[in-house]
C-alpha cells in the first residue's frame, strides 16, 4: 500500500515536472528577474499577467508572435539585425496584446546591500539569427546594450539599478528557436563579488502564410499518400 501511495506521488511530482516544463509565454507581462539567495544570484522568470508565478529560466518559452515583425532600421543595428528594410522580430517596451511583455527585474534586491549597479550580461547565444536588446534615451537616441554578433571583450549587457525595474526592446534576426544565456554580477555590502546565470528560450515564430502553405502542403501530402493503392 505505501509502494502504491509512493508510486502514485512520484507519478503526481514527475506529471507535475512535466507540466511545468515549457511553459509558452505568448502574451502577458513577464520580467527576467535577478533575485540573491545563499551568495548567489538567482535568475528566474517572474510573471506578473494573466497571474503572479515565478519559473526557472528552462522552465519557459517566450513566444515571438507574429505581431513582432517588423525591419530593421539599418544603421547602428545593421550588424544585429541587418541592412534596413530586413525583416525582425521584435518585442517593444510597450505591452501589446499577442507578444509577451518582457522586463528586467532586480526587486527583489534591497538597494542597501549592493554596492552600484547589477551587470546583465549576455554570456551566450543559439539560433538562427542574432538578439539585440536596447532602450531609445531621451533624445530618441537608441542604446545597445547587447548585440550578439559583438566580439569578445566588447561590453555587451544592461546595468541595473538594484531595487527597480525597466524594460527594453528585445529583437531577432530570423525566425527559430533561440536560447539566450545571461550572467548576472555585483557587489553585495558584506558577502562581496556576486554572480549567477540563467539561460531563457524565445521561439520566433514564422508568418501565417508559411504556416499555412506549411499545413496546405502537408495536407495534400496526406490526400496524395491516402490514395495511392
Ligand atoms: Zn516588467
Amino acid at each position: 500500500m505505501k509502494t502504491n501511495i509512493t508510486s502514485a506521488t512520484l507519478l503526481a511530482s514527475v506529471l507535475a515536472l512535466a507540466a511545468r516544463a515549457d511553459v509558452r509565454l505568448s502574451s502577458g507581462h513577464a520580467d527576467i528577474g535577478v533575485g540573491y539567495a545563499a551568495g548567489t544570484f538567482d535568475l528566474h522568470v517572474h510573471q506578473e499577467e494573466p497571474e503572479e508565478a515565478e519559473f526557472e529560466p528552462g522552465e519557459t518559452t517566450f513566444v515571438v508572435g507574429d505581431a513582432a515583425r517588423t525591419k530593421s532600421p539599418g544603421g547602428a543595428f545593421a550588424s544585429g539585425l541587418g541592412p534596413i528594410g530586413t525583416p525582425s522580430w521584435v518585442l517593444p517596451t510597450s505591452p501589446s496584446p499577442d507578444l509577451p511583455f518582457i522586463g528586467f527585474g532586480t526587486e527583489e534586491l534591497d538597494p542597501a546591500d549592493w554596492l552600484g549597479n547589477i551587470e546583465l550580461t549576455l554570456s551566450g547565444a543559439t539560433g538562427p539569427g542574432n538578439v539585440v536588446v536596447w532602450n531609445v534615451g531621451a533624445f530618441g537616441n537608441a542604446n545597445i546594450a547587447i548585440d550578439s554578433t559583438r566580439g569578445p571583450g566588447v561590453p555587451n549587457g544592461l546595468s541595473l539599478l538594484p531595487g527597480t525595474h525597466t524594460h527594453y526592446n528585445i529583437g531577432f534576426s530570423q525566425p527559430g528557436l533561440y536560447e539566450v544565456s545571461l550572467t548576472a554580477t555585483g557587489t553585495h555590502a558584506t558577502d562581496g563579488a556576486i554572480r549567477g546565470a540563467g539561460t531563457y528560450r524565445f521561439e520566433v515564430v514564422p508568418e501565417p502564410s508559411t504556416w499555412a502553405l506549411m499545413g496546405a502542403g502537408a495536407a495534400l501530402a496526406l490526400v496524395a499518400a491516402r490514395r495511392r493503392p
